[in-house]
């Protein structure tokens, strides 16, 4: 906006303020009585009929209608003991009702670390800051500061006012204006508002750590939930990948050696029963692998890429997303890793020393002992020494 210099309205008389319509007739010119208070130069009241009334002075006081609507501003708030504040609003909601303080104690140009607000007020209890902006708003410096010491400090805007009603603004015009109204005040810092922001944010990071928490919890629930998704019943025996796997080794499927069926942390990720995959596995790549050793890189591929086994592509998925947010559900490759080991600790395979050094189960590799002489012995298969 351009900065008009405003025939000034305003006079001192006796350290008061007074506003051009108190002036009578008779007080015309220099009887007045007033100086400016800015420069403290004597003023003359022009109140004749033809133009705007108002205080003149010789010299050129550019600021002296300004600084008087500031000064008087002041005045009314140290001459009262309430003011209407503005309700504090926080994400469309009010959380605070528009509502009048009153207060008992009043001050000006009031010093509190390095800023000088315009007015402080306060009850006892509560201290409240208010500048009173005309045509200068708050600079940044201050502005920061007043954020930092988390002072509440009340805007009390005479923008409008200065250029649209000074003309009219006798005290107590302007006392109804600034004590009375809402519209033209704003909370340039308010601790309430601060408060409720800041619970909102701890409100979300609760939020978002019980969801992880959700999330972990479930993981661990899989984690140790087995998969014997299927009674044991005939049904297991007309599964196709158990018919698959035991056209070669016969087994029975209610009497089947421990380390088939074995309860291995993770082991949801595949669908179907324990003691399926698990002598799906024993068959093809230890007892009729054409190598003498086994890759978690192969067996993961030949399950995941040729559908060896069926996956429980769920949890498979999912291992991925949960390793980011903290807790890692085994993967494909480490439920592979626990069984072969455990086959390693039955005696029929020797873990590459790569297993012991590297965390990446998808790089692991088992050599198979001498194939030989894994033998099928009536009880089960076992090494011959
Ligand atoms: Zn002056």
């Amino acid at each position: 906006m351009v900065k008009e210099t405003l025939k000034l309205p305003y006079g001192l008389r006796d350290s008061y303020i007074v506003h051009i319509s108190e002036i009578s007739e008779d007080q015309r010119g220099l009887k007045c009585n007033c100086v400016c208070p800015v420069c403290h130069e004597p003023l003359q009241a022009r109140i004749g009929m033809k133009r705007i009334k108002h205080f003149a002075h010789s010299r050129n006081c550019p600021n002296a209608a300004e600084t008087a609507l500031h000064m008087m501003a002041k005045d009314i708030v140290l001459n009262n003991r309430q003011i209407l504040l503005p309700h504090v609003e926080f994400a469309y909601e009010i959380i605070k009702p528009s509502k009048y303080f009153k207060y008992n104690h009043a001050k000006s140009e009031y010093f509190i670390k390095g800023i000088k607000p315009d007015l402080m007020i306060s009850d006892g209890k509560n201290t409240l800051f208010i500048e009173i902006v005309v045509t200068h708003d708050v600079d940044d410096e201050k502005y920061e500061k007043i954020k930092y010491m988390n002072l509440s400090v009340l805007k009390i805007d005479l923008e409008e006012y200065y250029y649209t009603s000074i003309q009219n603004g006798t005290y107590e015009h302007l006392e109804n204006h600034i004590i009375h109204q809402q519209t033209n005040k704003e909370w340039i810092n308010n601790k309430l508002l601060n408060k409720a922001i800041e619970d909102y944010e701890n409100e979300d990071i609760r939020e978002e750590e019980q969801a992880k928490r959700k999330v972990s919890d479930l993981m661990l629930k899989l984690y140790h939930m087995p998969n014997l998704l299927y009674p044991m019943d005939r049904r297991i025996a007309e599964n196709k990948y158990w018919k698959h796997t035991n056209q070669y080794l016969h087994l029975d499927i209610d009497d089947i050696y421990e380390y088939l069926n074995y309860p291995i942390p993770g082991e949801i990720i595949f669908d179907c029963d324990r003691r399926i995959w698990q002598t799906t596995l024993f068959s093809l790549f230890v007892i009729n692998n054409k190598y003498s050793f086994i890759k978690i890189e192969w067996v993961s591929n030949w399950i995941v890429k040729k559908k060896g086994l069926p996956i429980n592509w769920l949890v498979y998925g999912s291992w991925r997303q949960n390793a980011i947010q903290g807790f890692k559900l085994p993967s494909l490759a480490d439920v592979l890793a626990e069984f072969f080991m455990q086959l390693a600790d039955y005696g029929f395979l020797l873990p590459d020393l790569n297993c012991e050094v590297n965390d990446n189960t998808y790089n692991w590799k088992f050599y198979i002992k001498n194939k030989m002489k894994i033998i099928e012995d009536g009880e089960g298969y076992c090494l011959l020494e």
